[in-house]
């Protein structure tokens, strides 16, 4: 029968806890949890975004978008060709003329012209008039100040504008495409991307139409999934309207590009344009319209991308996952997300705690992130699938590192501990004795040691065997554990069956009390000892002394005397207390 209260439970569990793999369990939900706590507050926003954009940047180079050709206005077009800072809009009718000449399916204007910019004003309207395949644009989105900006008024009578909006990440990077924009007015405008690859993929007889109440828009069966302010590494970010993750094709020119002087020359290959997309856009540098992109391929030596390339990767990255299947990225959903995130904080502490040899301690957990990044690479380069990497790494380290301190610690504690009884062990006793004989010797308080002996021992080991023995004296040492509430006491295994508990501040009465108060707690547990001559079950002899100790005594005097104790309770019959004081303490020096 065992007596222990909630209180000795409790003791014992924390015990267990502090000493056992269950901290692994504790270290890593602490990581995952700080991780997920810190994410939530995004913390790890722009790191990840960073890691998004070095993995897209890392895939292989992909063939170009052979479907979208792009008539970029350059520098040396206004400057040298032109000799202006605009193009007038006799230059701009002379140049939509020659490009339908060559037959493409879709034109996609990246000008607004909504003002006159004569001459040639009246030839651009017929031209306008008369290009059911030419699509402008106009801004929906309004800047701060509120201000949008209007696209021409034959196109928009004509339904042949969409939306030029961009959306910027905090950092200044894109990394989304608008499909539609969020527009305060009940005009639900595409956008200038997604309208060119709508009017393309119309000749290509496939189900395309959108269903107008679909919350999420499907082409042929590929499905778009719109961005939600939390998608992927996003926290509460801008995804007012429809957006979708960018996915760049890893080129230096994703299209074929031509200059204006090069069409209205007649410098282009007769087939470049017939039945293809083609975007006319500003690719001036000197002008707006520059956007900072994750492209391993860059503009001088910054990874950027004009307005108008922009337009055409979002047309490329619909026509080409709707045509070639290639793929979108899409992330998974948080808590999918957050589970990854849990399962590698596990895995770190575990590998920490598994790992003993210095080659696993210097291999584990470097190549287990080692493995996370490819993995999360592979996934993003061939499924296109976005994995929280950062996170995952941050609570593989976070809980790795928590793991390896408290084993550290415990390391260190171990050493000062016996291994079977979870008690001080007979070096740190010894330690301890010097230094709390010292200590009482200069506050001349009096210091108690009891010394205990289980009795009849030797025949219980050789009754139930060597195992139920060490079975039994963990038994006792809880009973010590469960029952010393002196602070600074010690409680220590001093040999086989012998235990001693040093008690600071401890008169001998109190000390007897305490004594009998274990000895009481053993007899308690009621452990049947069948050949044992003093009970019918497991008893304990103990010893005791107290005194204020002085300076020309050694410190062994103190176990000398408690061990006279023992000797005389083991005498008088066992499973008792006695005390052995020194008769003067000359008798000790
Ligand atoms: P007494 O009542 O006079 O103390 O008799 P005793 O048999 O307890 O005393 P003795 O010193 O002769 O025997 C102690 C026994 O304790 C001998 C040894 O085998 C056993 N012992 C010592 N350390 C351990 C241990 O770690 N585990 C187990 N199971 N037995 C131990
Ligand atoms: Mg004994
Ligand atoms: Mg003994």
């Amino acid at each position: 029968m065992q007596t222990d209260n909630i209180g000795d439970v409790w003791r014992e569990l924390w015990h267990t806890l502090r000493n056992n793999n269950g901290f692994v369990v504790l270290a890593s939900l602490l990581a995952a949890s700080s991780i997920l706590v810190l994410r939530a507050l995004s913390s790890f926003q722009l790191l990840e975004l960073r890691a998004f954009d070095k993995m897209i940047t890392l895939r292989p180079t992909e063939s170009s978008e052979s479907r979208l050709v792009i008539v970029g206005i350059t520098d040396a077009d206004l400057d040298t060709y032109l000799g202006t800072s605009s193009v007038s809009d006799q230059t701009m009718a002379n140049l939509i003329r020659k490009i339908q000449n060559y037959q493409p399916r879709v034109i996609g204007l990246d000008f607004y012209r909504n003002l006159p910019n004569s001459p040639g004003t009246n030839d651009l309207k017929r031209i306008f008039e008369h290009s059911p395949n030419l699509i402008g644009i106009e801004k929906v989105i309004g800047d701060e100040a509120g201000n949008s900006i209007p696209g021409n008024n034959i196109l928009k009578t004509a339904d042949q504008l969409a939306a030029s909006d961009i959306i910027v990440d905090a950092d200044g990077r894109v990394r989304r495409g608008i499909l539609f924009p969020a527009a305060n007015t009940p005009r639900i405008l595409e956008g200038f991307g997604l309208r060119l690859a709508l009017d393309y993929l119309a000749k290509e007889n496939l189900a395309i139409t959108p269903e107008p109440d679909a919350s999420v828009l499907t082409l042929n069966q590929i499905e778009f999934p719109p961005i939600e302010s939390h998608t992927g590494g996003y926290v509460a970010t801008d995804a007012r309207g429809y957006q979708i993750l960018l996915n760049l094709r890893q080129q230096e020119h994703t299209f074929k590009i031509v200059s204006l002087k090069q069409v209205l020359d007649d410098q282009i290959p007769p087939e470049l344009m017939r039945d293809r997309i083609v975007l006319i856009g500003s690719m001036a540098l000197s002008r707006a319209d520059i956007f900072y992109t994750a492209n391993r391929h860059t503009k001088g030596e910054l990874p950027i991308k004009f307005g108008v390339e922009i337009h055409g990767e979002i047309t490329s990255q619909i026509i080409s996952s709707v045509l070639d299947g290639r793929p979108l990225i899409y992330p998974w959903p948080a808590w999918a997300e957050s589970l990854l995130i849990i399962s590698f904080a596990i895995i770190g502490g575990y590998l920490t705690q598994r790992a003993t040899k210095l080659w696993q301690r210097l291999t584990f957990i470097p190549g287990t992130s080692l493995l996370v990044f490819s993995g999360s690479y592979g996934a993003l380069s061939l499924m296109g699938l976005w994995l929280p990497v950062v996170p995952m790494l941050l609570g593989l380290w976070f809980a790795s590192g928590l793991t390896g301190a408290h084993r550290t610690t415990q390391l260190q504690v171990l050493s000062g501990k016996d291994k079977l009884t979870g008690l001080a062990n007979r070096r740190t006793f010894d330690e301890s004795l010097q230094q709390m004989w010292f200590k009482a010797l200069r506050s001349q308080q009096p210091l108690a040691l009891i010394m205990g002996d289980v009795d009849h021992f030797k025949k219980y080991n050789d009754t139930y065997g060597h195992p139920q023995g060490d079975e039994c004296l963990r038994r006792v040492a809880h009973a010590i554990r469960t029952t010393v509430r002196v602070k600074d006491a010690l409680s220590a295994r001093y040999g086989g069956e012998e235990f001693v508990v040093m008690l600071p501040n401890t008169s001998a009465t109190e000390g007897i009390a305490i004594a009998n108060a274990i000895r009481t707690k053993l007899n308690s547990y009621s452990l049947p000892h069948s050949t044992s001559q003093t009970a019918a079950h497991v008893t304990m002899s103990l010893g005791i002394t107290s005194f204020i100790p002085r300076l020309e005594i050694p410190p062994s005097a103190l176990t000398e005397m408690a061990d006279l104790g023992l000797y005389t309770a083991k005498k008088a019959g066992r499973n008792q207390v006695q005390i052995h004081q020194p008769d003067t303490l000359d008798q000790l020096v």
